[in-house]
């Protein structure tokens, strides 16, 4: 399907937004998994705009509402617009946005983290994950006077992580060779990497928990490698941090790295990032450059004191955890009934249930476009957030199962790719 033909196809005013966009910022978009050309867009009911949202809920351009599930990729841990969380930056907003000096609110959310958090006893605040990432691998290489970086997960657009991707143009290949991937749950890939590279490797950097949740005693493994070899180990905690447990995964699986990175949920959407760890490590920033201009910027601090208030007063993990769960094994048992087995999994653990298609990108599609025709927005990953109701899940669980239902008849007709009304969605890295 042609450029042309797809924008012929989607309503007015996403198709003017969409051709300006397109005119003026690269891809379209600020973030790739949003741009236009990773939705199955062209098919009329799909969404490319986003207008507003509250709770569980957002509103295209178009007026037309969708039960959220990315979750603006993660961050929306107790809905949008939480009234808790708004208060709070607006409080902040009558008393600045930020200052010449720090301020007493960097030091009493600092002290809320290490209240939470087992490995934490230090805190820095940045802006974003990725720039948290590079801080604890600049962090891990000083002290340990070691240049390699061992990454197990996803770890932001950064030089050290870019130059592994798909899209590593601009990362100097010397800087590309610094880092090595490992696979996730698979402890001997690690052990290899780490005998290949003896006493040269600053940091063991992973998600504890990816898409998939982490096999029994990886994470023990992969602890113990850690202080076999002497690196740090620096768990990615960006997605799982405060959704997992408020302590994080580390507190969850009860294995403690020496590093963590948190971002996303810490915000509740407010752009802000930590890298924390014990007083010793952490007091090598002293020496480094690691500094910036909105690092004690205070809407976003604001945002995480009442995030981190919520989730102590309330039973928002509890929540998401038994909601992710009704989700799981709805799923589960929707894609056995339809016969998808060979080509859907459900992964992930219940606070990001992941419907993942086998690298099929045709199949993801189908099922994002019948998604929107029932008000579902879909990326792969679902993310609940405190503010979905038990009716919302009880929608979502009915969509997903006609959802799977269009994909089978789909794939029984021997031309899927014809059930699509747009283009296919397409994976960024
Ligand atoms: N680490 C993980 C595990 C992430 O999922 C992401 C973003 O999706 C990042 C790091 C990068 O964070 P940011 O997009 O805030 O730079």
């Amino acid at each position: 399907m042609s450029d042309d033909y797809l924008e012929s196809r989607i309503p007015e005013p996403t198709a003017s937004l969409l051709r300006r966009a397109r005119a003026i910022t690269p891809s379209g978009s600020q973030t790739l998994s949003k741009a236009y050309f990773a939705q199955p867009w062209g098919c009329p009911e799909v969404p490319l705009f986003i207008e507003k949202a509250d709770g569980a809920w957002v509103e295209d351009v178009q007026g037309r509402r969708y039960l959220d599930y990315p979750m603006a990729l993660g961050p929306i841990i107790l809905g949008h617009n939480n009234p808790k969380v708004t208060e709070a930056i607006v409080a902040q907003l009558s008393k600045g946005i930020l200052f010449s000096l720090p301020s007493p609110l960097e030091i009493a959310v600092a002290e809320k983290i290490v209240a939470a958090v087992p490995s934490a006893e230090m805190v820095k605040f940045l802006k974003t994950g990725s720039e948290a990432c590079s801080a604890a691998v600049r962090l891990a290489r000083a002290v340990t006077n070691r240049p390699l970086v061992a990454v197990g997960g996803f770890h932001g657009w950064h030089d050290f992580y870019a130059g592994l991707t798909r899209r590593s143009g601009g990362v100097p290949e010397a800087v590309r060779d610094l880092t090595l991937r490992f696979d996730f749950n698979d402890a001997s890939s690690l052990e290899t990497l780490l005998e290949r590279h003896r006493e040269r490797v600053a940091a063991i950097l992973l998600e504890p928990a990816t898409a998939e949740a982490p096999a029994n005693g990886f994470l023990q493994e992969v602890r113990r490698l850690a202080d076999e070899h002497g690196a740090l180990l620096v768990f990615d905690e960006v997605v799982t941090g405060l959704r997992w447990s408020k302590g994080g995964a580390q507190e969850y699986y009860g294995v403690t790295p020496d590093l963590t990175v948190l971002g996303k949920a810490l915000g509740n959407g407010m752009p802000i990032a930590a890298v924390t760890g014990p007083a010793d490590l952490m007091r090598k920033f002293d020496e480094l450059f690691v500094s910036g201009t909105y690092g004690g910027e205070c809407l976003s601090l604001a945002a995480a004191q009442a995030v981190l208030r919520v989730l102590e007063d309330e039973p928002v993990v509890e929540y998401i955890w038994s909601q992710g769960r009704r989700l799981r094994e709805s799923f589960s048992e929707a894609v056995h009934r339809h016969g998808l087995q060979e080509l859907v999994d459900v992964t992930g653990e219940p606070p990001r249930v992941v419907l993942s298609f086998k690298e099929d990108a045709v199949a993801k599609s189908i099922v994002g476009q019948e998604l929107a025709k029932r008000e579902v927005l879909f990326n792969g990953s679902f993310f609940v957030s405190y503010a979905h109701t038990d009716n919302d899940i009880e929608l979502t669980i009915a969509a997903v199962d006609e959802a799977l239902g269009v994909l089978a008849e789909a794939v029984a007709s021997g031309d899927p790719g014809s059930y699509l009304e747009g283009a296919v969605g397409q994976p960024v890295l």
